[in-house]
């Protein structure tokens, strides 16, 4: 028998690596932006078409390549950052596999142009399937630019895997996020389909990140720095005011490599402890230095989790660092939480050298459940709904019931009817609250426990979906129009979803850079502020974008049910939890969540009995 083993030729090899290298179009925006840092450029302009799936094209500055580098620079396992085995412990660039350019260039149609500094003419190369196309001098300007067209076009598979151009423009952003901020020395920008998302110039951390984040965060930032022999710690939290819902910014860099750690995350949040509302959590921006020798680099260039040693020590540090902040910062709170969203930013001093505790407007006649001033489902429709669903759960109960009795006893109807006259004259009245977070409420064959967070959430849902589909909704015009300032992507992203959230009933309209007026906000918001809501609104948003794969509506009807329910904590009248559970009833699929967690519960009597052996 003849043998079998044979060699891969170098195009499969290459696009095996490529699998590991690169997942999606945000890797190769990884891969490109961290050469050009390693080249040492000082400006670094990002251009990227339908989310990168069509062009993604990084243009350095940088020291450039020379002819024969440009043509090894794609050939697997060539670098200019090692030499030898030693060098791997002393690592400060970004790359040192020598793997990224020779993946890509097995995935793409890849041209690099590139002169370095000083030489008369550059070299413009076409890869395309790790095959060489053209190679010839070029005049380009000095430094490099790659550009990476239709990636993944010889891998259908990987290709049909991508996700919607919005959730890899977010994936692409966060890439970009975590070359940007460590580097504030060097100048970034970025372009998406000719839109620029972000300019940033050279400046200083704290410009960085407003730079990015919006000039709102000149206000929210607090600065953190700790020098000990193990770690140098230098960065900013956000006040804990301004701590988000959801995930928000958190950002780690281990000698300006972004990294994730569970592990130090633990450490910011338990120095924020008290300071934080419940289920908040905090935002950072910090950057940890160490000796290189220190840390286990022989990780995976795509893996962002690190090993290190005096991870205790440096777990402490982090913590008491952060206290000692916000400790400082505590002395002298802002004065106003509100303002701070706005295009103008206050002084931090108070004009009489006094600090006011902030007042909460409250509007005591409010009714989170009123339902006149939007117009929903028909009352007829809703009446139908209504009765259908007490129907259903009655029959759920008709259902459970034979588990425990075999005798079946009346037929459905006939208490069905029954059942509806007796829900509405007096079982509704008599709704309890328990801990100002269940309604309890007695039904015929029991009692049912309704969580009020996200029966509203229903409600809302349905109603905002039905606005969506009659394309109108009742608006509540503001006295006084208030600003947003956001960041370029978070623009963006407004800009793009604009019909759906004026159908909603916002009424905004762009004003200047980064910034759109809030003119009105839905009818049914009236006691939010319209900043906060639609902040929330974009929050929520970003944060199902990578978790679900909805279409717009329905994620921007998710995001505002989530943003604008009335929260477990608070306490309801008599009739607002009447009206709850009247409209929950409504909807069209009362017994859950808009992300599927159950909303009813239910205990029949005999579930009583049992327990009290009867
Ligand atoms: P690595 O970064 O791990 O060395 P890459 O495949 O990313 O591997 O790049 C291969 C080599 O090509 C680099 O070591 C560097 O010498 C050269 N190179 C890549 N991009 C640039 C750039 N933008 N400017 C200058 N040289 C570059
Ligand atoms: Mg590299």
């Amino acid at each position: 028998m003849s043998d079998i083993i044979q060699l891969l030729p170098d195009s499969v090899a290459n696009q095996i690596a490529a699998g590991e290298v690169v997942q999606r179009p945000a890797s190769a925006v990884k891969e490109l932006m961290e050469n050009a840092l390693d080249a040492g450029s000082s400006q670094v302009k990002l251009i990227v078409k339908d989310a990168g799936k069509t062009l993604i094209q990084v243009i350095d500055n940088g020291c450039g390549m020379s002819e024969t580098d440009a043509r090894m620079s794609f050939e697997r396992h060539a670098t200019s950052k090692i030499r030898k085995a030693e060098d791997l412990f002393a690592i400060l660039t970004m790359g040192f596999r020598g793997e990224a350019l020779a993946s890509i260039a097995a995935i793409a149609q890849v041209e690099l142009k590139t002169k370095r500094i000083g030489d008369e003419v550059g070299v413009k190369i076409d890869m395309e399937g790790s095959e060489l196309k053209t190679h010839e001098a070029s005049s380009c300007p000095e430094g490099t630019s790659i550009s990476v067209r239709n990636l993944f076009y010889n891998v259908p598979a990987r290709r049909n895997f991508l996700k919607t151009d919005s959730v890899e423009l977010r994936h692409i952003i966060d890439e970009f996020q975590r070359v940007a901020i460590p580097n504030p020395q060097v100048a970034f920008s970025f372009h998406q389909n000719n839109t620029e998302v972000f300019n940033l110039p050279v400046g200083n951390l704290k410009q960085r990140l407003m730079g990015i984040f919006g000039n709102s965060y000149n206000t929210r930032l607090v600065p953190v720095e700790e020098n000990t022999d193990i770690v140098k710690i230098k960065g900013y939290v956000i006040k804990p005011d301004f701590a988000k819902k959801t995930r928000g910014e958190q950002f780690f860099f281990l000698n300006k490599r972004f990294i994730k750690s569970a592990y130090l995350h633990h450490a910011v949040q338990s120095a924020f402890e008290q300071l934080l509302p419940s289920d908040s959590f905090a935002s950072y921006f910090l950057m940890l230095d160490v000796d290189p020798k220190s840390i286990d680099i022989n990780i995976h260039p795509t893996k962002t989790e690190v090993k290190f040693e005096d991870e205790k020590a440096i777990y402490a540090f982090l913590r008491s660092a952060i206290k000692k902040s916000l400790g400082q910062f505590n002395i002298a709170p802002s004065l106003d939480f509100n303002q701070e969203a706005h295009m103008y930013n206050m002084p931090l001093k108070p004009v009489d050298g006094i600090y006011k505790q902030p007042t909460i407007k409250v509007d005591p006649n409010y009714n989170p459940f009123k339902t006149e001033t939007m117009p929903s489902v028909k009352p007829s429709e809703r009446q139908l709904h209504n009765n259908a669903n007490w129907e259903k759960m009655y029959s759920r109960h008709a259902d459970n019931q034979l588990e425990f009795e075999i005798k079946k006893e009346e037929p459905q109807q006939t208490i069905n009817t029954d059942w509806d006259n007796d829900l509405h004259e007096s079982n509704l009245k008599s709704s309890y609250q328990l801990h100002n977070k269940y309604i309890l409420t007695h039904i015929k064959t029991g009692f049912m426990v309704i969580d009020q967070q996200g029966a509203h959430e229903r409600i809302l849902y349905e109603r905002i979906l039905d606005a969506f589909e009659k394309n109108k909704s009742a608006t509540q015009q503001e006295l006084f129009p208030k600003t947003i300032e956001l960041s370029g992507s978070d623009f963006a992203l407004v800009k793009e979803l604009q019909t759906e959230i004026r159908s909603m009933g916002f009424d905004i309209s762009e004003f200047g850079k980064n910034t759109f007026v809030i003119h009105g906000i839905p009818a049914d918001t009236i006691n939010f502020d319209s900043v906060t809501l639609l902040e929330g609104l974009i929050e929520n948003y970003k944060q199902n974008l990578l978790e679900l794969k909805s279409d717009k509506r329905e994620n921007l009807a998710r995001s505002m049910a989530r943003n604008m329910s009335i929260k477990s904590g608070k306490a309801l009248t008599q009739e607002e939890m009447n009206n709850l559970i009247d409209e929950l009833f409504a909807c069209s699929m009362p017994y859950s969540t808009p992300s599927g967690k159950p909303t009813i519960t239910t205990f029949s009597s005999e579930d009583l009995d049992k327990r009290f052996k009867k």
